[in-house]
């Protein structure tokens, strides 16, 4: 089996090339296929010789992702469900800064990837756990969200005869990239890193690093480990609860990472970085959305410099949490305000599509489970 291409680092394919007697500045030259031009074809490759395409082909795989499932349409919040070269499914979900509501067509977007196929830590409310842990991705598996999700906006926009920008092949469509899809980022630390800086690179993907949001349920050794890493990549934390005894009903990760120890974390990553983080705090009734906890999220949140994204939670089949109806969750917000806390209240993007993560991949597993009983 070969090892996709995207999987490797500059300096990796360098060495290889070096060994084959091959100029460097050729790698220069793939790398601009790859992510800008995001070909899928060696032979599309007009700038290395026949020879060299030959190599490539027998040392690397240059694969996609299967598209199987699409729920959105242009300029609206989408969902694209792939499924991977083992078969499994992974989701990324693409949301447009300004969703069109007159048919104008959105230039800025925001791409959602997973970064593991379902997730070990089994928070309560998420559907990404609901069936465990399957795997990590691959570097070249979250690289790939991103360019096929290019290619099929620029493919479409060809195709509607679109003139704006989306259509030229080395348009970058995605601007900010959020690590919030299926799986625990921090989990696969190794791969992520791998990923986020070929999509970094000036010579890769070119996505700036501060546009590059790696969300985490909050493991502690990993968040210290990210706040030494050279690149000034944004994190959000799923908190969810702000103190150990409503985070710990929904989150089993806070046993092993108990709030004190995360907050220490936390403060190291800000002192490293001087940078704001995100708390995300999904809004579910009658377990976190009562008034007494923002004062303890409060506190949490001016200590660390962190923002509050409040989101009303997103109802998932089978589980048993609701969403706060519209007053208790503006209560929620002007409160927290009212605190100093800088916060915002998500007005439903995508909710109407199972935008939240895990959701779409676990109906088309359970539809196929259906059709295939007799
Ligand atoms: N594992 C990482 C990243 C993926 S989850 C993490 O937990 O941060 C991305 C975000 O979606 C998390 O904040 C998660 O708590 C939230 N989420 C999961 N299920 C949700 C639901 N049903 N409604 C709203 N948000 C949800
Ligand atoms: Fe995993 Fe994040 Fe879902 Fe928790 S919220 S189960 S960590 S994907």
């Amino acid at each position: 089996m070969l090892t996709d291409i995207k999987s490797f680092t500059r300096e990796e394919l360098e060495a290889q090339f070096k060994g084959w007697d091959e100029p460097v500045y050729r790698v220069k030259q793939l790398m601009d296929w790859l992510y800008v031009q995001r070909v899928t074809d060696w032979d599309a490759m007009s700038n290395l010789s026949k020879p060299l395409r030959e190599k490539l082909r027998q040392q690397f795989s240059l694969g996609t992702l299967k598209l199987v499932r699409q729920q959105g349409s242009r300029d609206t919040t989408r969902k694209f469900l792939w499924q991977l070269a083992d078969g499994a499914f992974i989701e990324s979900v693409l949301i447009p800064a300004n969703p069109s509501l007159y048919g104008e067509v959105s230039d800025r977007h925001t791409l959602c990837v997973s970064t593991q196929v379902g997730c070990a830590y089994g928070c309560k409310f998420c559907a990404s756990g609901l069936d465990g842990w399957k795997r990590n991705l691959f570097p070249h598996e979250i690289i790939e969200q991103v360019l096929c999700v290019e290619r099929h906006c620029a493919a479409e926009e060809a195709a509607t005869g679109g003139k704006t920008a989306t259509s030229f092949p080395g348009t970058r469509i995605v601007d900010n990239l959020v690590i919030m899809g299926m799986g625990e980022p921090l989990a696969n630390y190794d791969n992520l890193l791998k990923a986020l800086r070929l999509l970094n690179s000036p010579w890769g993907g070119r996505i700036g690093a501060r546009k590059i949001t790696v969300s985490t349920s909050g493991l502690a050794p990993q968040i210290r480990k990210l706040a030494d890493e050279p690149e000034q990549f944004s994190l959000a934390v799923s908190l969810h609860g702000a103190t150990d005894a409503v985070r710990g009903r929904i989150m089993p990760v806070n046993k092993k990472y108990p709030l004190a120890e995360l907050t220490n974390a936390l403060a190291y990553y800000r002192d490293q970085r001087g940078r704001f983080i995100t708390f995300e705090y999904i809004l579910i009734a009658g377990v976190n959305d009562a008034l007494d906890q923002t004062r303890p999220l409060a506190t949490l949140a001016r200590n660390l410099n962190a923002k509050v994204n409040l989101i009303p939670y997103n109802q998932v089949e089978g589980l048993p949490w609701a969403r706060p109806d519209d007053e208790t969750c503006e209560q929620f917000l002007r409160a927290l305000k009212a605190l100093k806390v800088v916060c915002t209240l998500r007005r439903e993007k995508g909710g109407d599509i199972d935008a939240a993560c895990g959701q779409l991949r676990l109906k088309t597993e359970r539809e196929m489970a259906d059709s295939s009983q007799p």
